[in-house]
C-alpha cells in the first residue's frame, strides 16, 4: 500500500513538474506567423485560478453493528455570495428523526453562540462574514441510526447513509437561504426530498470498529484503504453518502473509462451483470446526449426498501425492483437504473430546489427513461409510455412543489408522469434538434448552479426562436 503511494506521490510530482503554469517568456513565441493564423492578443488572458468550494471534512467511527456513529465534523465555509451574512444557517437533517442527532460540539471563531429550532441551526456571528470571507465550523455528534426503510436508516441487512450531518444551505439573489421541512402524506410517506445542496468538496475517514467479515461499502466517493476503514473524497458534489451490508455481492466494470458498481444482496447476484450492463448503456447515452459525466465512478445499490433514490455518485434501487428483473428489457430494472443515473445530471450536476421546484430534476429524470427505450428498446417506446405512464394517473401541475400534491400518488401523476408528457409536447412543438441541443445547453449552462424554471425556459425557448413555447407551458404548468 505504502509503495503505491509512493510512486503515486511521485508520477503526481512529475506530473505537476510537467504542467508549468507559468506563461512561456515573450521570447519562446515565434516572431512571424503564416497570414492566416490569427495574431496573439498584445497581453494574454491569465488563466482563472480553479474555483474553490466549501469543504466538508469527517471524522467518522462506526458502529454497523449498533447502528452508531461518532463524527467530528469541519465545515470550511466560503461566502460565495455578493453580499455579507450576518448570521449561518445549519441544516441537520437527522434532527428529523427523533433522537438520532446527539450534538456534542459546536464552536468556531467568529461564532458567538447559536439558537435551534427544528432541523435548524442559526451560528450567530461576531462579525458578518463579508463575500468571499471564510468561516470555520467545528462540530462533534454522535449518530443512534434509526431502524427504518429509506436512505437514512437501517435494516437487518444494510445500513444506509444520506443527509447525515450538518450542512449550510444555498442561498437565493434575494438572500434568503433555500431550506425547506420534510413533507410526510397521510399514507406516512415522505414525499420527494427537501434537501437541497450547494456544491462543495466532501473528505471522510471512515473507520469501522469491528472488522466484520463480508461487511463493503457502497459510495459514489473514491475510496482508498486506511487499516480500519477507508477514506474517501468526492469533490465537486451536492453531498456524501453510503450504504453499507455484510451480505452486498459486488461487481464491477469499468466501461470507457468510467468505474461502474453494483452492490446488490447476495442472494440476487445473478441480477449484477443485467445491473451493469442497463448502466453503461445509460451512462453511455446520457453523456451523448446531455453532456459529459462529472465524476469517473457511479455506484448502483441494491436497497432495503421499497422506493428508490438518487444521491451523488451513487443511486440506491429498491431490492424488490432487482428480484423482478426477469432479463427482459420490459422490466422495472431497466426503467429505474436509467432514471436514477438520469439524475447524476439533472440533482447532482445541475441542481433544483427539490422541494418547490422537484419537476426541474423528476421530469426531466422520468424523460430521460422515455429516451432510454428510444434509443436502445424502440420497439418498445409505446409499451414504456402504456406501461410507465397512462396505466397510472398522470394529471396535475407539472410544477407543483411537494407539498402541493398533497400525497406521493398526486406528486407522482403530476411532476414524474403529466411531466413526461409535457417534455414529449415540448419536444414536438419546438422540434427534434432544437430540443436536443437545448437539454445539452441547459446542462452545460447550469453545470454545478442551482436553476429555476426562468432558467428553462429561456435556453429551450433560445433553442428555437421561431415557435412560441408558453403555449405549451401554459397547458401544463401552474403560474
Ligand atoms: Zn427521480
Amino acid at each position: 500500500m505504502k509503495r503505491n503511494l509512493l510512486v503515486l506521490i511521485m508520477i503526481l510530482l512529475i506530473l505537476s513538474a510537467c504542467n508549468n503554469p507559468d506563461p512561456p517568456a515573450p521570447t519562446d513565441l515565434p516572431t512571424t506567423f503564416p497570414s492566416d493564423t490569427p495574431q496573439p492578443t498584445a497581453t494574454p488572458e491569465p488563466t482563472p485560478a480553479p474555483e474553490e468550494f466549501t469543504q466538508y471534512r469527517f471524522e467518522m467511527t462506526l458502529d454497523y453493528n449498533r447502528h452508531t456513529a461518532q463524527v467530528v465534523q469541519t465545515i470550511d465555509y466560503i461566502n460565495k455570495t455578493n453580499f455579507s451574512l450576518p448570521s449561518i444557517l445549519l441544516v441537520i437533517p437527522p434532527r428529523a428523526f427523533g433522537n438520532s442527532y446527539d450534538q456534542t460540539g459546536l464552536a468556531g471563531e467568529n461564532i458567538t453562540g447559536f439558537s435551534e429550532e427544528g432541523i435548524r441551526t442559526t451560528l450567530q456571528l461576531a462579525q458578518p462574514l463579508e463575500p468571499g470571507q471564510r468561516l470555520t465550523i467545528n462540530l462533534s455528534f454522535n449518530l443512534a441510526i434509526p431502524q427504518r426503510e429509506g436512505s437514512f436508516g437501517w435494516s437487518q441487512r444494510q445500513l444506509n447513509l444520506s443527509n447525515w450531518y450538518p450542512y449550510i444551505p444555498p442561498l437565493k439573489p434575494d438572500q434568503s437561504w433555500i431550506s425547506h421541512d420534510p413533507f410526510i402524506d397521510q399514507a406516512n410517506i415522505m414525499v420527494g426530498e427537501y434537501v437541497v445542496n450547494e456544491i462543495a468538496d466532501f473528505y471522510l475517514t471512515l473507520h469501522l470498529v469491528e472488522n466484520l467479515p463480508n461487511l463493503l461499502v457502497a459510495s459514489g466517493a473514491k475510496a482508498m484503504p486506511i487499516p480500519d476503514g477507508m477514506s474517501y473524497s468526492q469533490e465537486r458534489a451536492r453531498s456524501l453518502s453510503f450504504s453499507l451490508s455484510n451480505q452486498y455481492h459486488h461487481q464491477q466494470v469499468e466501461h470507457n473509462g468510467l468505474l461502474i458498481q453494483a452492490y446488490v444482496f447476495q442472494y440476487q447476484s445473478e441480477k449484477a451483470p443485467a445491473v451493469l450492463q442497463i448502466a453503461s448503456q445509460a451512462m453511455d447515452l446520457y453523456a451523448e446526449i446531455f453532456g459529459p459525466y462529472h465524476y469517473d465512478q457511479v455506484s448502483i445499490v441494491s436497497a432495503d426498501f421499497l422506493h428508490n433514490m438518487e444521491l451523488d455518485g451513487i443511486v440506491l434501487i429498491s431490492s424488490s425492483v432487482v428480484d423482478f428483473y426477469d432479463n427482459t428489457p420490459e422490466n422495472n430494472l431497466t426503467i429505474l437504473v436509467p432514471h436514477e443515473l438520469a439524475h447524476q445530471w439533472f440533482y447532482s450536476q445541475v441542481g433544483n430546489d427539490h422541494a418547490l421546484e422537484p419537476w426541474l430534476d423528476e421530469t426531466l429524470a422520468t424523460y430521460s427513461e422515455y429516451l432510454f427505450y428510444e434509443h436502445y428498446y424502440p420497439e418498445l417506446a409505446d409499451w414504456w409510455w402504456d406501461n410507465r405512464v397512462y396505466a397510472h394517473a398522470h394529471t396535475g401541475f407539472v410544477n407543483n412543489s411537494i407539498y402541493d400534491a398533497g400525497s406521493y400518488e398526486n406528486y407522482r401523476s403530476s411532476v414524474y408522469l403529466n411531466g413526461a408528457i409535457f417534455m414529449h409536447d415540448l419536444r414536438i412543438t419546438m422540434g427534434d434538434q432544437a430540443f436536443m441541443s437545448a437539454l445539452k445547453d441547459y446542462v452545460a449552462l447550469n453545470n454545478l448552479k442551482i436553476t429555476t424554471k426562468t432558467d428553462f425556459v429561456s435556453i429551450f425557448q433560445a433553442a428555437n426562436p421561431n415557435v412560441n413555447l408558453q403555449e405549451v407551458y401554459a397547458r401544463y404548468f401552474k403560474e
